[in-house]
């Protein structure tokens, strides 16, 4: 029996980070033995806020940065495909036949788009198609594989469910080709941000690496918003939504350290400084192993470029039989066969 298969990815603007982890690429590692996996490197949704030269100048080396994060935790290529969206030729041809399925309200409606749109500057009355289009070429990502589940944070949520609309429509107008898939969201749906803002991400400055060097988490741990009304360790403190506290239940494994920590805070009678050293150290302790192996990948050189290379080339072919199972549901390849079979009987001819 075959397996069935997840497609998940980021897009190569920098490392990936403790959101990333548990809205994600912890259920990637888990499922990988389970599910035939397909991860996107998806640099062309990078230019649909900064289609500019200097930002596709910038992409590979964040390209090599973020694979290497998927090889430290745990993503195992020999397991899993690794690709390159821009260089997967089908992308480009689903995402302007899938364009004909959706209307323009429906993704514009949005708010990840208003929201992309605020961050990067853009004028909603000038929005550009491209910009618009994302959930339209996520689709296309999603269904390149011809995938049934998607691993995603909260925040793309909305975006599977467009994705879903438009393999539905496209099923029902021209035959079955694809499966409806889900999106599984992680453990923590949003990890909040270390200075307490809802997300945790890397425009907002408000992010632990998975990179980072023991004293950058040791630093930033300190630096961590917690309850804004203890303004001393002798007055009780508010243990639920607050960030430090978030991040003991996820992180920290030692959970008999974390209820005592939490009592006291409850009670008045732990410091920040104690909280904070404990969960400095249940980070580090969580990310030691992920730094191992990053450095031992990092180490060996054109191994991150070959696992690309290689996870591009079966994508590929995965996404040439996907364009033309759709463009025969379509009656698209039957255009394109009687005129060349008259041509070509025709050039015969002469
Ligand atoms: P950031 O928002 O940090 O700049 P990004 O927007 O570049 O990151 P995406 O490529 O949009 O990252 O997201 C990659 C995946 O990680 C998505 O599935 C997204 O939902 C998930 N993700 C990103 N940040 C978080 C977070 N703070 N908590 C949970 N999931 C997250
Ligand atoms: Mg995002």
């Amino acid at each position: 029996m075959t397996r069935k298969r997840i497609l998940t990815g980021d897009r190569p603007t920098g490392k990936l980070h403790l959101g990333h982890y548990v809205g994600s690429l912890q259920n990637r590692v888990r499922l990988q033995d389970e599910y035939e996996c397909f991860f996107i490197i998806a640099d062309l949704h990078t230019l649909t806020t900064r289609p500019e030269k200097e930002n596709i100048a910038g992409i590979s080396e964040n390209v090599r940065e973020m694979v290497l994060d998927y090889l430290a935790v745990g993503i195992d290529p020999a397991k899993s495909t690794i690709y390159l969206q821009s260089a997967v030729h089908a992308v480009y041809e689903m995402y302007l036949l899938f364009g004909m399925l959706v209307n323009i309200s429906r993704v514009t409606r949005l708010p990840s788009i208003k929201d992309m749109a605020r961050a990067a500057n853009i004028d909603e009355e000038v929005l550009p198609l491209g910009l618009a289009g994302y959930p339209v070429l996520q689709a296309a990502d999603i269904l390149m594989p011809r995938a049934h589940l998607v691993p995603v944070g909260k925040d793309n949520e909305a975006h599977v469910e467009i994705t879903r609309e438009i393999a539905r429509r496209f099923n029902r107008m021209y035959g079955e080709v694809f499966p409806i898939p889900d999106a599984m969201i992680g453990q923590v749906p949003t990890l909040v941000g270390t200075d307490g803002q809802a997300k945790m991400s890397k425009s907002l400055g408000n992010a632990i690496f998975l990179s980072d060097e023991p004293i950058a988490v040791r630093k930033k741990v300190f630096g961590m918003y917690t309850d804004p009304n203890r303004i001393r360790a002798d007055i009780p403190g508010t243990v639920e939504g607050n960030p430090v506290f978030i991040y003991h239940d996820v992180f920290n494994s030692n959970k008999a350290e974390v209820e005592d920590l939490k009592t006291r805070y409850r009670q008045g009678v732990v410091g920040d400084v104690e909280v904070k050293e404990k969960l400095a150290r249940a980070l580090n302790d969580f990310l030691a192993p992920l730094r191992e192996r990053r450095e031992q990948y990092a180490s060996q050189t054109g191994l991150v470029e070959r696992v690309i290379y290689e996870g591009t080339l079966r994508a590929s072919d995965e996404g040439e039989e996907t364009v033309r199972l759709m463009k025969k549901a379509m009656g698209l390849t039957g255009i394109w066969n009687r005129i060349s079979r008259k041509a070509r009987k025709a050039i015969s001819k002469e």
